[in-house]
């Protein structure tokens, strides 16, 4: 017997792909791993934990440092584990089941799948052909539906652009709803709504440790008006961050330095690619630390063929960007193994 909530019906359990690939360009992940010297100061730190307790519930001392990092106040931010536990936890708190939620599509899946699990009745509204946003009917939508909340990467995940900030502006100034701007890839972007949010109740903004910093941690963050942080910790489980993310990202919060470098690093590689595959393929300019390229072949003979190399790419057989694969930014050497089987023809 099938016991499973009806919306949970229509959903597949996440599917991180292949975990191991020569080339493993298909998370957005940061190519570069840590110099051992700079991990060892995080074990360093990791070694004073006292592994018998719970972790800060607060996180105050990462809190404090994020806040100053961002200049804002430690009562504007708010951690998860990963920012899609963020997504899913401003649902839980502001949109209950049947409330709407808009997005712009495509984009990042978790958005959809966090508003499914939820209950909640998610409208999707299609970007225009440059993939930049359809302003006048989100907020006709919005205005219409009552929608509790719009979701807006920035830049897009998949399609890598940012949106027109000034579309961004007038969704936020002219909806009812709670906007989050979702600034995943701000390090390679370098464009943020940071200063709005004053004067914007309803803006909500989220960041991620994962890009540039560190994936393995699971460290997302939020930041928003204190009305705002304070709802939402009445729905967050008590230790959501533990000890050792904690601890690994306050150390990785003094590593500004070689992090900025090793973004200038990933810029320059994706303006490299971007203009060696632009004769050779419809491809979408990108803000971000992948690139959006409509596929030549079929997804199974491109997937065969990149698996066959030892290439893990992203490949859309399915869904709003069907017929395109998203491929991340890796470090020089992987850059021109996958320029070489890109323009080589697929058999
Ligand atoms: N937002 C966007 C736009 C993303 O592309 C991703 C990662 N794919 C996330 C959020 C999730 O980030 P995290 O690792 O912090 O959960």
């Amino acid at each position: 017997m099938n016991q499973a909530r009806k919306c949970i019906n229509s959903l597949k359990a996440y599917n991180p792909g292949l975990i191991r690939a020569k080339y493993k360009l298909d998370a957005n992940e940061s190519p570069y791993d840590l110099p051992v010297a700079y991990k060892d100061r995080i074990l360093k730190r990791m070694r004073k934990i006292e592994f018998n307790r719970y972790p800060d519930p607060y996180a105050r001392e990462l809190r404090e440092a994020v806040a100053k990092k961002n200049k804002v106040g430690p009562d504007n931010i708010f951690f998860g584990n990963g920012s899609d536990e963020i997504i899913n936890y401003v649902l839980q708190a502001f949109c209950g089941p049947g409330g709407t939620v808009i997005i712009p599509v495509p984009t990042f899946e978790m958005y959809r799948i966090a508003g499914v699990i939820n209950g909640n009745r998610v409208i999707e509204i299609p970007l225009d052909k440059d993939f930049d946003l359809d302003d006048k009917k989100i907020i006709a939508c919005a205005d219409k539906t009552r929608a509790k909340f719009i979701f807006i990467a920035f830049p897009n995940n998949p399609t890598g652009n940012c949106f027109s900030y000034e579309k961004i502006l007038n969704i936020i100034s002219s909806v009812a709803a709670f906007v989050v701007v979702d600034e995943a890839y701000l390090e390679f972007s370098g464009k943020t709504f940071l200063r709005h949010l004053k004067r914007h109740k309803n803006l909500i903004i989220f960041r991620t440790f994962s890009k540039l910093y560190s994936a393995a941690i699971r460290l997302g963050y939020m930041i928003a008006d204190r009305k705002i942080i304070d709802t939402v910790n009445k729905v967050r489980l008590p230790y959501n961050i533990n000890s050792f993310s904690q601890a690994a990202a306050l150390e990785l919060l003094k590593m500004g330095r070689y992090t900025a470098e090793k973004a200038d690093i990933i810029v320059k590689e994706r303006e490299k690619l971007y203009a060696a595959l632009k004769g050779h393929y419809v491809i979408q300019k990108s803000d971000a630390n992948f690139l959006f390229i409509k596929m030549k072949q079929n997804a199974g003979t491109c997937r065969k063929y990149f698996q066959k190399n030892g290439f893990s790419i992203r490949i859309f057989k399915s869904g709003h960007s069907r017929g395109w694969m998203r491929l991340t930014i890796g470090r020089p050497e992987e850059n021109e193994a996958v320029l070489k089987i890109l323009t080589r023809s697929v058999e």
